[in-house]
């Protein structure tokens, strides 16, 4: 399939960048991994007049700790989250989270940015990132906005971010000590979208008691869910197989999940309830550790 015809435009700068999705407005769309976009215009649902390839931007690919936040470049790549020491060591959540997106290919050129900007509920970073209790920052013409993750996803592929806002970096607060998260997912086959996938993070204190929690639930609505009922019903007690337990099934009740190719509703209800359960499990044995 080939897309239909388009301008392509390769700034150099994030102002520059800025200044062409000004200039053309709504017919202009910002590239980066092309893994989401590239198959809409393929298929004629997306059909941009400009692409703004922000490829050639330097600067925008890292991963680092700085001032208590975990921060990841706005043109960081799937590969790179799922190769790096620090992810490994620190936040295996992530890399639970890359090393299930599509294959080596597609994690090769696609970004966790683009994963994000998309707004689609069935990609895998956004329950992680809403679990983390991430940051968007987003440069636009009217400069910088810190976008929290609650509030970033609005419906059915629409984020906060204006036309002309690209993504340059997500911040992710540097978990306290006892901090364990895990991210669970689904597939019919490897290298496919969730059936229900559940992303759960948390810290508890010496007596095994939860001071913090995070749970994200991807494709079982029209955004990525924040399983905020699961949360607090576990926030301030211990982390045991009753709370465990109580959590997976507030987190099923606050799924919104449709009937589909990949099962019925009633299906991936269940589903998300024994994900939560295995998150919650194995984010508590990560932080216990
Ligand atoms: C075969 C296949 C299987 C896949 N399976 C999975 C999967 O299992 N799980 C999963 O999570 N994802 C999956 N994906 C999607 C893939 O991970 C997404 O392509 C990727 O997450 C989007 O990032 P990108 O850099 O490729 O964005 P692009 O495709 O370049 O852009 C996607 C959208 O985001 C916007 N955008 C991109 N970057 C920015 C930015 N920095 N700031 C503002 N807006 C931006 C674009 O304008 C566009 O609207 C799959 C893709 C393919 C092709």
């Amino acid at each position: 399939m080939i897309p239909p015809a388009f301008e392509y435009l390769r700034p150099t700068t994030i102002s520059e960048a800025i200044s062409l999705l000004q200039q053309h407005g709504d017919g202009a769309k910002i590239l980066s991994g092309g893994q989401s976009l590239i198959p809409l215009m393929k298929f004629r649902i997306a059909r941009p007049a400009y692409l703004v390839d922000i490829n050639r931007i330097s600067g925008l690919s890292y991963i680092k700790e700085e001032g208590g936040f975990l921060k990841i470049g706005g043109l960081t790549r799937e590969a790179d989250v799922e190769t790096s020491l620090l992810i490994h060591s620190k936040y295996p959540i992530l890399f639970d989270t890359a090393r299930v997106i599509a294959d080596p290919q597609v994690r090769n050129m696609a970004t966790l940015a683009g994963n994000l900007a998309h707004g689609d509920p069935a990609n895998d970073h956004p329950a992680t990132m809403i679990a983390l209790g991430a940051q968007v920052v987003a440069t636009g013409s009217q400069g910088e906005r810190v976008l929290p993750i609650e509030n970033f996803f609005v419906t059915l592929f629409t984020t906060e971010l204006r036309h002309d806002e690209i993504i340059t970096e997500i911040r992710i607060p540097i978990p306290p000590p006892r901090s364990g998260g895990a991210y669970l997912k689904l597939e019919r086959k490897v290298g496919d979208f969730a059936t229900a996938g559940v992303a759960a993070q948390l810290t508890v204190d010496s007596a095994g008691i939860c001071q913090k929690i995070g749970i994200g639930l991807t494709n079982v609505g029209a955004t990525p869910i924040k399983a905020v009922k699961a949360e607090e019903s576990v926030r301030g007690k211990k982390i045991d197989e009753a709370s465990i337990g109580k959590a997976a099934q507030l987190a099923a009740d606050e799924s919104q999940p449709s009937s589909d190719l990949r099962g019925p509703e009633e299906y991936k209800r269940g589903l998300v309830k024994e994900l939560t359960r295995r998150a919650l499990g194995r984010a508590y044995e990560r932080a216990a550790k």
